[in-house]
């Protein structure tokens, strides 16, 4: 029997090494964005034994990049694909109420409208659609009916609005999510079940008995060693990484390409308004979403062919997002005022349209050889779907009868009891001595495991505060994030457990070195290793900063390139 644990500090990163060299498992899982993470829960919900490894860290892929939203896609019933929006609805519902409520909240949109009477009808019909499928699967999360707004009311609602921008407006709602914790909870969970998941592992070549695949030999980035990991099974789950994972095996019958998609981070006194504004543009739609102290602007779709570890944005796309919301804003967002930029990468299935933004986000799930699933394409909103889909191809090859999948009934870590943990959160703030409002910002990151973290407050009082250069934040989520969260640097700090390095001006420069301090004490890092990080990090964000003036993909890209990943120097 194998000790569960949602614990990812240094030890069980250790002995989750320990069991991938020693075990036999049923199912290898490549790749740590949601998609991968989501099938290690389900493989191991369902009781098979588990592995899974990612080359950087959790969701440092696409699924740290998203819009962040867990919506059925308005947009996708223009294209009349009314299965796929159900289906999406009805994990919108799942996760708001039952599987993460903690990480998962209404958002509510507005969608102004610019000609009186036919298109508040064609809208309207549409978000009636919207909302009836949402409801015909569930009880849609518990999320209102779309409402019409007369313009008087929908700038009050968004005095941010130019007057001579809309007619009126529809207000709807969907859900937003934390995309890169999402994902960890998931880690963590399929830990919590049993699972043997750990960083900084890269898949380099499969191993093989004949034609099948029976193993993955990977390479341990911290350490430079080389070792094999054996399975009954294998997943691919590498998002626009799948085409180079199966050259491994030399063969693959989908491909996978991969369309750029660009975000502003401003803060969020720059747009007076109590929602989110949803946008058309001539190709696709716009969102200004609401996230935390800051709104999140996006995105573009260009198809991309440089480099996927670092998509760079260019100041073309930054220029291209203020446009198209300076359009309806009646006061203009300048470059100044953009505290951060991110870029993603779709992992679209190849040859389906040439036009990335006219694709639905569909998946496939196909095995190229004997002992390889592949598991590609789709959204956030529906990697449960997807998982479970190549978790039941993976089981007809193993030998034994495996039960069906279980996520729908799973809770991530931190979601168990949430609600009452919510209703205590006076209490929690009277006891732990930190503001509610610190405490609510817990316990929307962490759900019931803040307690943990409140923990490691009364072992050490200065825990208890903010990192300076990030205040936002407390020192103690930042040794959290290393000792239970299995943050191995200051990005996976910064970036992901925290979103620190887009919601300042200065990108996390500032709080680097502090959160370097705290880093050490938990990973035993010396002094030169300490401003090894540092530097690396700080040199990131240079090159970040400096692709984002540069005029196009190329020219941004090889800007992005004067920095490399910190996981790539030494053993990459
Ligand atoms: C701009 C943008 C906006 C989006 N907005 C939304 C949204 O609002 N809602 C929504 O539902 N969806 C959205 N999506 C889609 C969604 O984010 C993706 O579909 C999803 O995150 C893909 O997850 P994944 O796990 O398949 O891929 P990834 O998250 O990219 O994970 C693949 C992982 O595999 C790892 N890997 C690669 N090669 C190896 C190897 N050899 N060994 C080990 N590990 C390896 C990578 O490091 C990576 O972490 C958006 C996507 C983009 C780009």
């Amino acid at each position: 029997m194998t000790a569960s644990t949602t614990t990812l500090g240094p030890a069980a990163r250790a002995a989750f090494v320990q069991r991938m060299r020693d075990e036999v498992f049923d199912i290898v899982v490549v790749g740590g964005g949601v998609t991968g993470c989501g099938a290690a829960l389900d493989a191991a919900a369902r009781g098979l034994s588990v592995a899974l490894l990612e080359k950087r860290d959790f969701a440092a892929g696409t699924s740290s990049r998203s819009s962040k939203l867990i919506h059925g896609g308005v947009r996708y019933l223009e294209q009349l694909n009314f299965s796929l929006v159900r289906e999406a609805l009805r994990e919108r519902a799942l996760l708001l109420t039952r599987l993460a409520p903690h990480l998962v909240q209404p958002v509510s949109f507005l969608y102004p409208l610019t000609h009186r009477a036919w298109e508040r009808l064609y809208v309207g019909a549409g978000l009636s659609l919207y909302d009836n499928l949402a409801r015909g699967s569930g009880d849609a999360g518990g999320l209102p009916r779309h409402q019409h707004l007369s313009r008087r009311k929908a700038l009050a609602l968004a005095p941010a609005l130019r007057r001579d921008a809309l007619v009126g407006a529809v207000r709807y709602w969907d859900a937003q999510v934390d995309d890169a914790r999402y994902t960890l909870a998931l880690a963590r969970t399929a830990a919590a079940h049993g699972a043997a998941v750990a960083t900084s592992l890269r898949a380099v070549r499969f191993r093989r008995e004949g034609e099948r695949v029976v193993g993955v030999q990977v390479r341990d980035l911290e350490s430079g060693q080389e070792f094999d990991v054996r399975a009954r099974q294998v997943v691919n789950a590498t998002g626009v990484w799948t085409d180079d994972v199966q050259q491994l095996v030399g063969r693959g019958r989908i491909r996978v390409r991969a369309s750029k998609g660009v975000h502003l981070v401003v803060p969020r006194d720059r747009i007076h308004a109590d929602s989110g504004v949803i946008l058309r543009t001539a190709t696709s739609v716009l969102f200004v979403i609401p996230w935390g102290r800051h709104w999140i602007i996006g995105t573009t779709d260009t198809e991309w062919k440089l480099g996927k570890a670092h998509p760079a944005a260019s100041r073309a796309d930054i220029d291209y997002l203020l446009a198209h919301v300076n359009r309806v804003l009646a006061e203009p967002l300048t470059h100044a005022d953009v505290e951060g930029v991110y870029a993603g990468l779709r992992p679209l299935l190849r040859g389906e349209s040439a036009e990335t933004s006219t694709l639905s986000r569909e998946h496939a799930v196909w095995q190229a050889v004997p002992g390889l699933v592949t598991v590609a394409g789709g959204k956030y909103t529906t990697y449960r779907v997807m998982a479970a889909d190549a978790i039941d191809m993976a089981s007809y090859g193993l030998a034994t009868r495996v039960p069906r999948s279980c996520t729908d009934v799973t809770p991530l870590a931190g979601a168990q009891g949430f609600q009452a943990v919510w209703n205590r959160r006076g209490t929690l703030a009277s006891t732990s001595g930190l503001h509610v409002a610190r405490i609510e910002h817990l316990l929307r990151r962490y759900g019931t495991l803040t307690v943990e973290l409140l923990q490691l407050i009364e072992l050490d009082p200065q825990l208890r505060a903010p990192v300076p250069g990030a205040e936002d934040y407390l020192a103690a989520e930042v040794v959290y994030a290393a000792s239970h969260e299995g943050a191995l640097h200051i990005d996976d700090v910064l970036t992901r457990r925290t979103h620190v390095s887009i919601e300042t001006f200065d990108r996390g420069v500032a709080a680097a070195e502090p959160v370097a301090q705290l880093l050490a004490g938990v990973l035993g890092w010396g002094d030169e290793q300490i401003k090894r990080e540092v530097e690396h990090y700080r040199l990131r964000v240079a090159a970040e900063v400096e692709s984002q003036q540069q005029a196009d993909d190329l020219t941004a890209d090889a800007a992005r390139l004067g920095a490399s990943d910190v996981r790539m120097g030494a053993h990459g």
